[in-house]
């Protein structure tokens, strides 16, 4: 055990806590535990002014949990959720402390937490560590989710902690800094719902209405929010090949940001029934079920609400709105990738089954097409792809401005994975240039043309791992 060390920093970050202000039964009071030694490994300039701090009120032992700055209230949050479909009524953070909330030019109040911070009572068998590998997953996909204009939680910073974390082998520990809209989930109200704590309830579903949807009517004007913001989201992932991978209820924000980049992936190949993740054995988290899962999450949401609306109906009336937003959605996006001159249903719906048959790498399919540049050669079939396009031709838009909408650069997993075992090993330069050229994915960057390729058949990752 290292004792924490008292050294003076002068650190001014400008804390303004709420969570901490609710009654104690939604959080436990938890500093972060200290670390051997810290090492700073990436710290993101871009998002620091973009919420109103600064690099130099984050040395490395802020960030390593070393030092607690001043104006902050360390805390656990608790929760509970469905994992895998299967009632938990107690997680939490056990192995992240929130160590406060700062509100930004912008006015958006935003959570700071050290994800791999220690052991906090809602550790049960974890060590409450994190190692290098996944929290450099996390930096480099949620940072390349927000710069393709996905709501996401954010990478603040990356330190190394000079300790080894357990897993299959010893491994390298880390610390994520990862800001947030904030870390409510559904699971946040489950874990008082299933303890019959209604003013608990109605305690967090006020807090969480003002703070994310202010323009909302009570609690079921909270749920009709979460359920646009949530349609709102997964339509984006549908429409970069993404998948999560671990949509438990603990893992959907209220916030309508994409949280938990444990086991996710993107698509090369696109087909609807891909599975990355290790433990989801049943494919429930699959890419195509991702809205279905969705819909069923916020169906556990509408459950916590009933307490406080009184009746189910109009709570029933919310969650039925989900297939519609989401198919609109839906259509809109892949109209604009597709650079349609009006929705067509029909045509995307049969232009995904194509590419599903023709085993076409989805992110590469709209990038040629948005920089007119051949697809015959994605496709198994060459003709397939010249009947395609002649149909295409005669419903697109010429006009219509494709490159905005289609990536060049998606963090494909064979490069995040020789990223993750350099970095393991000492060497972060493929992390760097992964993280510059993911900053900006919707321009080609000739000198990093290697990363918009899939991989061959030697370099294909088939699973992705939690790391926890
Ligand atoms: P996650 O898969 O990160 O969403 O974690 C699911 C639950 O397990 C959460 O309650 C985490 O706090 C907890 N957990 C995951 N990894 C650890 C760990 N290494 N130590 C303690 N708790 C953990
Ligand atoms: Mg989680």
């Amino acid at each position: 055990m290292i004792a924490p060390k008292f050294v003076r920093l002068q650190v001014t970050i400008p804390f303004d806590n709420s969570f901490v202000n609710l009654p104690p039964r939604f959080y436990d009071r938890q500093n972060p535990v200290p670390v051997a030694a810290p090492a700073l490994v990436a710290f993101n300039p871009a998002l620091a002014a973009e919420i109103g701090v600064s690099a130099d009120d984050f040395p490395v032992e802020v960030l390593a949990g070393n030092v607690v700055p001043e104006g902050a209230a360390p805390l656990a949050a608790a929760y509970a959720g469905h994992q895998f479909g299967g009632f938990v009524p107690q997680l939490g953070d056990g192995r992240a402390v929130l160590l406060g909330e700062v509100v930004g030019p912008d006015g958006i109040r935003r959570d700071i937490q050290l994800k791999g911070a220690g052991r906090t009572r809602f550790s049960r068998g974890g060590d409450g560590r994190a190692a290098l590998g996944p929290v450099l997953r996390e930096y480099l996909v949620s940072e390349a989710m927000h710069a393709l204009g996905v709501p996401t939680t954010r990478a603040l910073a990356a330190v190394t902690t000079g300790e080894r974390v357990q897993r299959d082998t010893p491994l390298p520990g880390a610390v994520l800094t990862r800001v947030a809209q904030s870390h409510l989930r559904v699971g946040s109200f489950q874990f008082h719902y299933a303890r019959q704590d209604k003013a608990a309830l109605e305690t967090l579903a006020e807090y969480a209405r003002a703070r994310h949807y202010p323009e909302a009517q009570g609690p079921l004007g909270l749920l009709d929010a979460v359920v646009r913001a949530q349609a709102r989201l997964i339509a984006r992932w549908m429409g970069l090949g993404f998948i999560h991978g671990v949509m438990n209820t603990d893992n959907m924000a209220i916030s309508g940001e994409t949280i938990d980049y444990g086991p996710c992936a993107f698509m090369d190949t696109y087909h609807p029934e891909t599975v990355f993740s290790s433990i989801d054995r049943q494919g429930r988290y699959a890419f195509a079920n991702q809205p279905k899962i969705a819909l069923w999450n916020l169906a556990q949401l509408a459950q916590t609400l009933v307490p406080l609306v009184g009746e189910v109906a109009p709570l029933e009336a919310s969650l039925a709105r989900f297939d519609d937003l989401y198919a609109t959605e839906f259509t809109r996006i892949f109209t604009a990738k597709l650079g349609l001159a009006k929705p067509d249903v029909d045509f995307i719906t049969d232009t995904l089954k194509m590419m599903a048959n023709e085993g076409v790498d989805f992110t590469l399919f709209f990038k040629r097409l948005a920089y007119g540049q051949e697809i015959e050669s994605l496709f198994e079939t060459p003709s397939t792809a010249q009947d395609w396009r002649a149909n295409w031709d005669r419903i697109r838009l010429p006009e219509a401005d494709m490159k905005a909408v289609n990536p060049v650069f998606i963090p494909r997993n064979h490069r995040i994975e020789a990223a993750l075992s350099a970095a393991e090993h000492g060497e972060f330069a493929l992390f760097e240039t992964l993280h510059t050229v993911l900053a900006n994915p919707f321009s080609e960057q000739p000198e990093h043309a290697e990363f918009e390729t899939p991989p061959t058949e030697d370099e294909r990752v088939l699973a992705t791992f939690c790391g926890t």
